[in-house]
């Protein structure tokens, strides 16, 4: 039997199970519970702003403005696209009426990175702004980008109520210390009928499941909470946003978390090769190609693998789509 532990809940829980010790590669462990209620997955106790800042350093961000070696850097700007693609299509749909009046629609997207989503969307016509949480992670912000980034925490900017079309948050969801705070504050931001688009791991799929704390997607301790389908559905509908779809297929996600996942199983240091593709590793050359190479040889297995995952229902990672009701 588990051991259970206090945890005052969303949902109303008092108390969760542990799960297990999620061991970093400083030798560090961090206690992962799940509520008994809703099942979302929870660091607890949350590690401290102190603790947390340590892993926060450049061997999150990477090095430069861009958080990966060039070749990667570049695929990201094209899985970018391809989300600004999804999103403009998904706004189109819900917000016919602002588009013909030819209103330019109000996005946020929150925890911007290096604003390469923001830049597609405005290059699309929207009116974007962003928020970072500190002064430094926004420097990663192209001097030139034409796009007002709001640093801190969402939960402490002073933003219009009822002034956006759209808010985004781009695995962000996960990091939040006040997941369901932030979702009353996103409530109050949008317009009614305004959509918000969440994207996050899904710690219901197989790829959570079969790895266990080896998952890649765990990232201690910087994920401080986990959702599932249902624990997230379960979180939007107190907070009165209405689920309206999601999609557990990710190209950019999924593949690469089937991969680093099984190396972390096999006995390879946590996400040694996650830090070769970063540029923050500070292994031999000869480790760096040896990480290279396995993970050219896997790479279409696990593409492969994770459409399959995909077709089943029970992909890596999820894209949701909620709504505020109301009219446009
Ligand atoms: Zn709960």
């Amino acid at each position: 039997m588990r051991r259970r532990v206090g945890r005052e809940c969303w949902c109303g829980a008092g108390s969760a199970r542990l799960v297990a010790d999620v061991r970093v590669p400083d030798g560090a462990s961090f206690p992962l519970v799940q509520c008994e209620q809703c099942k979302v997955y929870a660091l607890h106790p949350a590690p401290s702003d102190a603790v947390l800042a340590r892993y926060y350093l450049n061997e999150y961000y990477g090095k430069s403005r861009r958080k990966f070696v060039g070749p990667i850097a570049k695929a990201v700007d094209v899985f970018q696209g391809g989300r600004a693609h999804w999103v403009d299509g998904h706004l189109r749909q819900w917000h016919r009426g602002s588009f013909k009046r030819g209103r330019q629609p109000r996005l946020l997207d929150v925890g911007c990175g290096n604003g390469g989503f923001l830049m597609q969307m405005r290059d699309r016509g929207y009116d974007v702004e962003g928020t970072e949480w500190t002064a430094e992670s926004a420097r990663r912000i192209p001097s030139g980008a034409r796009v007002p980034i709001h640093v801190g925490d969402l939960l402490t900017l002073d933003l219009p109520e009822h002034s956006f079309d759209a808010i985004t948050l781009w695995h962000v969801f996960e990091h939040l210390r006040k997941p369901d705070e932030t979702l009353e504050k996103i409530y109050r931001l949008l317009k009614p009928g305004g959509l918000l688009f969440l994207a996050m791991p899904n710690h219901e799929s197989w790829q959570a499941t079969r790895f266990g704390t080896n998952w890649f997607h765990l990232d201690p301790p910087r994920h401080l909470h986990g959702f599932g389908v249902k624990s997230l559905l379960v979180l939007l509908t107190i907070k009165r946003l209405q689920w309206l779809r999601v999609s557990t297929f990710s190209l950019e996600q999924n593949p690469y978390g089937f991969l680093q996942s099984l190396l972390n199983s096999l006995g390879y240091p946590r996400d040694r090769a996650y830090s070769v593709l970063k540029g923050t590793s500070r292994d031999a050359l000869g480790t760096k190609l040896k990480d290279l190479s396995l993970v050219a040889l896997l790479a279409p297995f696990a593409i492969l693998h994770s459409l399959v995952e995909w077709l089943a229902g029970s992909g890596a990672t999820m894209t949701v789509v909620a709504q505020k009701r109301g009219r446009d």
